[in-house]
């Protein structure tokens, strides 16, 4: 299948994946939901105002809307539907849009002209941290290199409740966090600018689904309720985490920020990259086994971008398919107190660290605390991420022919105010 929009082969928008997200015109201000093919961001307000999508007797503010909750509320059999009706529209098969330039005028635009919203209200968020060599690298790192994970991580997918508030769109700027941490040769905690500032390498879900509360989501079906994905850069400041994590978990350390790419992947188009997780040993307990394939081969890539240069350092090449817990664990585990899930909240993986240190997740392991500097391109050295510093993360799925992508999530660090 191809599409008669021209389309890169190294493109992440090709006709297989039809993500979906919140574009916004430079020129007008005017926003709208859209989806993107190729270089193309595809208006799909005016494809159903000028009847394309008519069938489905969706009502026209569903598209006109600052987010797609709305959307993902019309269900998964409708949103998935009119995502195989988009395909139609725009494979080579199909001649009703290809041969209309009026039309056409309408609803492609050129992605340059569009800036892209953050596409989900986000009510909830969730942070796993279900990568096992993550969890092994900080609890050699921070505890014993011996019993570097804890008794229970092989038994729960651990999680905590994050802060919705400050997850941002791909190109959202912000300012170095500020804060109370403890030095070690220091006998009282000083405040200033943190650090130790380091990004997450993280996937995250969004549901798009409700349940009430009491209900409990079963693994097998789990996949009913998640809409999609994005990418998701879980920023963190390690020296106030160090200092403000006992007894109850990471606090301000994790919640000044996090960037997320700016298109829903659905879990349709990710579908033919499952691939089998590690064998979870011991046995996991029964409201937590799975049927099938339920990791995700997905190919995942850090950079750093210096005030100045022009050339990124790649400091990661992970995978989402290291994931020790599926989503279909973290969400049946999520829910199996009752606790009621609603329609776009966000559930971040935890940071994707493979087993090789090219792929480690974070500064924090791929230097090792800051014990093994790594070199960029113009000479300077990291530890951290300095202030002025550009972080890129990238992600893509690809088979022989079919490519789906997320494109970036992108933030620069301005100096603390
Ligand atoms: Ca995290």
């Amino acid at each position: 299948m191809t599409s008669w929009i021209q389309t890169a082969k190294d493109s992440d928008f090709s006709i297989f994946n039809i993500p979906f997200g919140i574009a916004q015109l430079k020129n007008s201000l005017k926003y709208f939901v859209a989806t993107r093919i190729g270089d193309y961001v595809i208006n799909l307000s005016e494809i159903n105002r000028l009847g394309y999508l008519s069938h489905f007797n969706i009502s026209q503010p569903v598209f006109d809307a600052r987010f797609l909750n709305d959307f993902i509320a019309l269900g998964k059999p409708v949103t998935s539907q009119v995502r195989n009706e988009l395909i139609n529209i725009f494979s080579d098969s199909n001649g009703n849009l290809a041969q209309n330039t009026l039309h056409q005028s309408l609803v492609m635009l050129a992605h340059h002209e569009v800036n892209m919203l953050m596409p989900v209200k986000v009510g909830n968020y969730t942070d796993f941290y279900s990568s096992i060599q993550h969890a092994t690298n900080v609890g050699s790192m921070f505890r014993d290199p011996k019993n570097a994970l804890l008794p229970n991580y092989r038994h729960i997918p651990i999680g905590y409740h994050g802060r919705a508030s400050s997850i941002t769109v791909s190109g959202t700027n912000f300012h170095r966090p500020k804060g109370q941490t403890k030095p070690a040769d220091v006998e009282t905690p000083v405040f200033g600018p943190c650090k130790q500032l380091d990004f997450e390498l993280e996937m995250a879900f969004i549901t798009g689904k409700a349940t009430n509360l009491g209900e409990t989501i079963t693994t097998d079906k789990a996949g009913e309720f998640i809409f999609g994905m994005v990418l998701f850069n879980d920023w963190s400041a390690r020296d106030i985490q160090t200092w403000e994590y006992v007894p109850l978990g990471p606090f301000l350390s994790k919640s000044f920020c996090s960037t997320i790419s700016p298109w829903v992947v659905t879990l349709e188009a990710l579908e033919p990259f499952r691939v089998a997780g590690e064998k979870q040993t011991p046995p996991v307990l029964p409201y937590l086994e799975f049927q099938g394939n339920l990791n995700i081969d997905i190919q995942l890539s850090v950079s750093i971008l210096a005030e100045g240069s022009d050339q990124e350092k790649q400091v990661s090449n992970s995978n989402y398919k290291y994931m020790y817990w599926n989503m279909n664990q973290q969400l049946a585990h999520h829910s199996v107190n009752g606790c009621n899930i609603e329609i776009g909240d966000m559930y971040a993986s935890g940071t994707i660290s493979g087993n090789d240190p090219s792929a480690y997740g974070s500064m924090l392991e791929i230097t090792w605390r800051g014990t093994k500097p790594i070199a960029m391109p113009d000479g300077s050295e990291r530890k951290f991420i300095h202030d002025k510093d550009t972080v890129i993360m990238r992600a893509f799925a690809q088979t022989n022919s079919i490519r789906v992508g997320f494109g970036e999530a992108r933030a620069k660090v301005l100096p603390a105010l």
